[in-house]
């Protein structure tokens, strides 16, 4: 894994911001009696008038801009015509190419007002990315990120599915390496200055083991379980990291 140069980290931060600019809409306009189809159409409006594309669309074929996953899907859930009800959990992931560079982050959202469950899942999430973050730092080997995530998430009675991780990020969506949410620390690359990661979570409340769908997407927790998606692209620092997608 290179450090990007500082015009490529301006191309990055760029796309950060436009992937943050989406995440601010969604807060604003995820309520019940929305569909997953109409946060599609805002947050690929956004990009593009951003002048940025969508990161996601056709990538490998999937068929939107954003991923919306509801209640027990994990990730990449298709936007369709399904209205969000009082209570739901969504997560959404999207990502925007700037001149070449992506942005890449998820989050959670509750949809109008949820259960104790519900916001105590969302709540230990994004703990998990931050516990990870906090271990970002040119000097740090990668791994300390995983364990940090693995290690909080256990003492939570939290699972992650295992085969999901998050991953280098620059003129690619997905780079090497990949960032695992689980796993000991001290292995893996040393992390540099300049380094662009993108650390995500995902977090289920019961089981670890999923399923996809035959649509070919979309992950769901086998034993129908919660979950719950947080993810930020990072550039390591001297002392620690900046994140990319944030305004
Ligand atoms: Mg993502
Ligand atoms: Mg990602």
């Amino acid at each position: 894994m290179k450090s990007k140069t500082p015009e490529e980290l301006r191309l990055m931060r760029e796309a950060g911001r436009i992937v943050a600019l989406v995440h601010q809409k969604m807060a604003e306009i995820i309520q019940p009696g929305i569909t997953t189809k109409a946060l599609d159409d805002v947050a690929r409006q956004i990009i593009l008038e951003a002048g940025a594309t969508p990161s996601f669309l056709n990538y490998q074929g999937f068929p939107a801009s954003i991923c919306a996953s509801v209640n027990d899907v994990v990730i990449h859930g298709i936007p369709d015509h399904r209205v969000l009800n009082e209570g739901d959990m969504i997560s959404i992931d999207v990502g925007a190419c700037y001149k070449g560079y992506h942005g890449d982050s998820a989050w959670t959202y509750a949809v109008g007002k949820v259960s104790r469950e519900v916001q105590t899942l969302m709540e230990t999430a994004k703990q998990a990315l931050f516990q990870g973050l906090s271990k970002a730092r040119a000097g740090a080997r990668l791994t300390d990120i995983s364990h940090a995530i693995g290690t909080y998430l256990e003492e939570n009675n939290c699972s992650t599915p295992e085969q999901y991780t998050g991953h280098g990020i620059g003129s690619h969506l997905h780079e090497k390496p990949a960032v695992f949410n689980y796993g000991l620390q001290g292995r893996g690359p040393l992390l540099k200055k300049g380094m662009t990661i993108a650390v995500e979570p995902m977090v289920i409340a019961g089981k670890r083991q999923v399923d996809t769908l035959q649509d070919g997407w979309t992950v769901v927790t086998r034993d129908h379980s919660l979950a719950a998606h947080y993810e930020h692209t990072i550039v390591i620092t001297d002392d620690g990291y900046e994140i990319l997608t944030q305004l």
